[in-house]
């Protein structure tokens, strides 16, 4: 039989309900520990290599250049064109495959030290804190009235904060400009408009991301947060509260004898919500927006230490070594799993074969181009001509001479240069013409290869290509 679900009409007394939700301000309470310590050390190690590598000099360059525009990259000795670009995706499935490695042993080791939204973070939090003090006075100040003492404390953190975006995005130009042409530039108020463009735009990312997005980019814009799980196992290492150990949670004095109370090793102090930086319980289990920093850890260990408690009350453990209560030795010895292994060899493979090609590589490159426009032709003494384009790409320090010959069919000839110098690191085009005896091949298409060879004899580059006889 049918049955008629009737549709209730909309009551009158129906009240909107808003899903979003205002994002609360976090404001993370300073740390020191052991991983502090080592988040501190991956900010200067990042921060001297990205500011400090566009001013290395490499013989009479800079070490480090992207020009884009002369299609040229230098990397240290390397000289690279856009043929190469397979070494850049070598690169990229290195630094993809090591995001993985790293994931499975340690979960995201990668978030909570090295990323540049962590790192920023961190230094522009640093200053905030300098300029307006630790958690709870910055949280005063917010909620204080406007007084000269805030504006002028507001007004000196965001001017640093702005100076060293500017340096930031400045730096970033510099990979792709020489870095002394831009300095230059940028003291005589000459930037190019694309310059200008970068360095601002960089800028605005970087105050925008580390001065007032901080854990939202973590939260709700890293794709990497999403996917991080795929690659995480029972025997990754995560940051874990031992809830076996710390409940029943709940104050107590210092002269507590844990033995006989019924208290858990965990006083409920929140101070390691009060450092996390992006404002979560580690105590309610893993939770995607853990970014993994350690910073809880710390803090827990600076409170059992007082408390005489053993340390590890928060630390970085696996599931497994929490259920069946290992030790750490035998923890670690879980490491060496086999998806461990299979990324490490994938990797070690992978950086073999691009290091062996990269100290293997010919380092000129050449192509050739059949000339369309000039169509096969008989000359004034009688053979029949091709025309070519050629470019020979030097992609070493010094100038070069190289030796041109062609071979691949009776009586082939190449009747123009048969040598061409070529400046360092510059590309360079030139006509060949190439002639045979008429009459001494079939008409149509034949195969023919250029050979190109280094004036020292040592590095030959072979190209492929086609001579048309006419009918
Ligand atoms: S810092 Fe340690 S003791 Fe304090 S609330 Fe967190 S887990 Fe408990
Ligand atoms: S829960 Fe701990 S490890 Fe995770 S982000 Fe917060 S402070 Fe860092």
């Amino acid at each position: 039989m049918k049955q008629t679900i009737p549709i209730q009409p909309a009551s009158d007394d129906d009240t909107m309900v808003s899903l979003y939700a205002a994002a609360k301000k976090i404001y993370p309470r300073s740390v020191e520990g052991v991983f502090a310590y080592w988040r501190w050390l991956a900010v200067f190690f990042t921060q001297i290599i990205f500011y400090g590598l566009p001013w290395l000099e490499w013989g009479a360059r800079q070490a480090v250049l992207f020009d884009l525009e002369a299609r040229r990259f230098y990397i240290l000795g390397l000289v690279l064109y856009p043929q190469d670009f397979i070494y850049l995706t070598g690169l990229l499935v290195i630094a993809a495959l090591s995001l993985f490695l790293f994931t499975a042993v340690a979960g995201r080791l990668w978030c909570g030290y090295a990323c540049p939204q962590t790192v920023y973070s961190e230094i522009f939090l640093w200053i905030e804190r300098k300029i307006e003090g630790d958690r709870s006075a910055r949280m005063r100040l917010d909620d204080s009235k406007i007084s000269i003492s805030k504006l002028s404390k507001k007004t000196f953190k965001h001017v640093a904060w702005i100076l060293i975006s500017l340096w930031t995005g400045f730096t970033f130009v510099g990979y792709f400009t020489p870095i002394h042409e831009l300095i230059n530039s940028a003291v005589g108020f000459q930037f190019g408009s694309w310059q200008l463009f970068w360095v601002l735009f960089y800028a605005f990312a970087t105050y925008g991301n580390a001065g007032f997005m901080r854990e939202q980019v973590c939260k709700y814009m890293c794709p990497y947060a999403r996917f991080q799980s795929a690659m995480f196992d029972h025997d990754t290492l995560i940051v874990t509260y031992d809830s076996e150990r710390g409940e029943p949670r709940g104050p107590r004095s210092k002269k507590t004898d844990l033995a006989t109370s019924n208290l858990g090793a965990c006083v409920d102090c929140s101070l390691c919500v009060q450092v996390c930086p992006t404002g979560i319980d580690i105590r309610n289990g893993l939770q995607y927006e853990c970014i993994g920093c350690g910073a809880c850890a710390d803090v827990c260990d600076m409170v059992m230490n007082k408390l005489g408690y053993a340390k590890g009350l928060v630390r970085y453990t696996t599931q497994n070594a929490m259920i069946n209560k290992w030790t750490s030795k035998q923890t670690l010895i879980r490491v060496a799993r086999p998806r461990v292994l299979i990324y490490a060899s994938i990797l070690l493979a992978i950086v073999i074969a691009l290091g062996t090609s990269l100290a293997m590589r010919i380092p000129f490159k050449v192509d050739v181009i059949r000339d369309r426009a000039a169509l096969a032709r008989i000359t004034e003494n009688g053979s029949i001509e091709n025309i070519y384009r050629l470019q020979i790409m030097n992609a070493s320090e010094v100038e070069k001479t190289y030796q041109l010959s062609v071979k691949g069919m009776n009586g082939l000839e190449l009747v123009t240069d048969k040598e061409v110098k070529v400046a360092a690191a510059q590309a360079h085009w030139i006509v060949s013409r190439i002639e045979i005896p008429y009459g001494s091949s079939e008409p149509g298409s034949h195969k023919i290869t250029f050979d190109i060879k280094d004036a020292s004899g040592k590095d030959v580059v072979h190209e492929k290509s086609v001579f048309i006889v006419p009918r």
